[in-house]
């Protein structure tokens, strides 16, 4: 079957000697606006390149669009219900917890903080549901019925731990509308909606700070050693300042939390003499990102203390794959999600299955063998290059038929997104770049902040969208995949 495809918004290709030349000015305004990442190769802290980007902004449907802005809410508040539902998280972590090790000991942690009696009630989520338009329509088996080149939105994930492109996101709209404009096609960028994700985030944050409400307190990111999307956080640091100069943000590696950081009698967590409002983890999200027992240390001191964690560690359990498959599971929703939007709800997930050792799970791996094309295989990571597609799915399933760390994988139907033809501008790449087909993943940003029993805020807060190569399995940017997008609303 042929992939569908979906027009570009300015028919292509565009004249060699205008493409050149607009390129040109882009790269200089991505490099002024902070449209950019460290240089992984040739690593400096004093420059920044500029990051991938698709030069103009590649279509989506605004039904599907609208459809997934409204939805956000509901998701918003299923994540929060799942992240404190702790017999349900016991339930569906049980196998993987004996062959993941990393899932296990962010659960220990889980389970210590809770014997000791929770601290802080409150939690800050800043969840991002990434979703693909599914051209092939499961009604027809091919193109929709609906005789449009897609068929409705598919979740991909959703991320409930270190969710960037709060500032990447809004700024690839700014880009593309410069370039637009630069082309004479000014009158397009009413077709790109507005994209407030920086601000909404932001906001997410400076909310949790009051709701702490200690006014010498402090605002502590969690970094790796080196940041390579360092552009994405700082602006989040920039925006704060703005809007809240009294705000103090420090930005500390997981080590450093160990090194510089004391619990006092209130539980505080104590950096610099001052205590710490909001935690918000921009790492400790994969295995690497805690190389010795003081990361884990650290980590578990935050989660003892009365800051209010971005993710507390209940939601980022509550963001695993694992999880994500359970509630795909017949009847379990409906523990969660009320009356219609259960419906609304289960539209959303593309088939999940879980790979433990019973019947549904011997019944998954036959399904994956018989086709593999058909699915990718994902473990309990996060940050992307871990999933397998394919011959890989085969050949992981065949190897581990009988091992138990077959549970510490689920297996997703592969979600066959529309193609788009387009540029994309790529650092040190030449000008002017080939024209490729592509495939775009776009990403809702939500807040909510709540305790087990009472919700403060809970919003939609902006989006973004990362495009890849068609032929590409993966796209992520800061990985260098993918590339900037921004959505061109058909
Ligand atoms: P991570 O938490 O590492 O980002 P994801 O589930 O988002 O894990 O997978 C990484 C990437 O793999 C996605 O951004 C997407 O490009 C691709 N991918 C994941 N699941 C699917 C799927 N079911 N169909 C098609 N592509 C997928
Ligand atoms: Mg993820
Ligand atoms: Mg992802």
């Amino acid at each position: 079957m042929t992939q569908a495809r979906l027009a570009s918004c300015i028919p292509l290709p565009l004249e060699h000697k205008l493409l050149v030349t607009v390129i040109e000015k882009a790269k200089d305004w991505a490099l002024m606006h902070g449209v950019g990442m460290r240089d992984r190769k040739h690593f400096t802290k004093d420059a920044i390149q500029i990051a991938p980007f698709v030069l103009l902004p590649s279509p989506f449907p605004r039904t599907e669009f609208n459809k997934a802005i409204e939805l956000q809410p509901i998701l918003n508040e299923l994540m929060h219900k799942v992240a404190h539902d702790d017999e349900f998280l016991e339930h569906t972590l049980q196998n993987t917890l004996q062959v993941d090790e990393f899932t296990a000991k962010l659960y220990d942690i889980w389970v210590k903080v809770r014997e000791e009696g929770i601290t802080q009630p409150i939690s800050l989520g800043m969840l991002r549901s990434d979703i693909m338009l599914e051209s092939r329509c499961p009604h027809t088996e091919n193109q929709c019925a609906k005789h449009t080149p897609y068929c409705s939105w598919k979740q991909v994930e959703i991320n409930s731990i270190a969710s960037g492109f709060g500032h990447l996101g809004p700024v690839s709209r700014e880009i593309q509308s410069y370039i637009l404009r630069q082309m004479g096609h000014g009158d397009l960028i009413k077709n790109m909606p507005e994209n407030r994700a920086l601000s909404g985030l932001c906001s997410g944050i400076i909310e949790a700070y009051d709701l702490f409400g200690v006014p010498s307190a402090v605002v502590l990111f969690v970094v790796e050693e080196v940041s390579y999307n360092i552009c994405d956080q700082r602006f989040h640091e920039f925006e704060i300042s703005e809007t809240r100069p009294d705000i103090m943000i420090h930005r500390k590696t997981l080590n450093e939390i160990y090194e510089e950081t004391t619990l006092n009698d209130k539980k505080q967590l104590i950096l610099e003499g001052k205590p710490v409002a909001v935690v918000y983890y921009r790492s400790g999200y994969e295995p690497a990102q805690y190389p010795s027992s003081r990361e884990w240390d650290a980590r578990l001191r935050v989660e003892r203390s009365s800051a209010i964690k971005c993710p507390s560690i209940h939601y980022q359990l509550a963001g695993t794959k694992k999880v994500q498959q359970a509630l795909a599971a017949p009847g379990v929703l409906e523990k969660f999600v009320a009356g219609s939007a259960t419906e609304r709800v289960r539209d959303i997930f593309t088939g999940l299955y879980s790979l433990d050792f019973d019947e549904s799970g011997e019944r998954a791996v036959e399904m994956a063998l018989e086709d593999a094309e058909r699915f990718v295989l994902k473990p309990q990571r996060e940050g992307g290059g871990n999933n397998l597609y394919g011959a890989d799915v085969r050949d992981a399933l065949l190897r581990m038929r009988r091992a138990r760390e077959r549970a510490a994988y689920v297996l997703m139907e592969r979600i066959l997104p529309p193609t788009v033809a387009g540029y994309v501008v790529r650092p040190g790449a030449a000008v002017p770049p080939p024209i490729t087909d592509l495939v775009s993943e776009l990403g809702i940003f939500g807040v909510i902040i709540g305790t087990r029993d009472k919700i403060y805020c809970n919003r939609q807060a902006g989006h973004m969208l990362r495009t890849k190569l068609a032929e590409a399995n993966e796209g992520g940017v800061a990985a260098g995949l993918g590339a900037l997008d921004s959505p061109y609303l058909v």
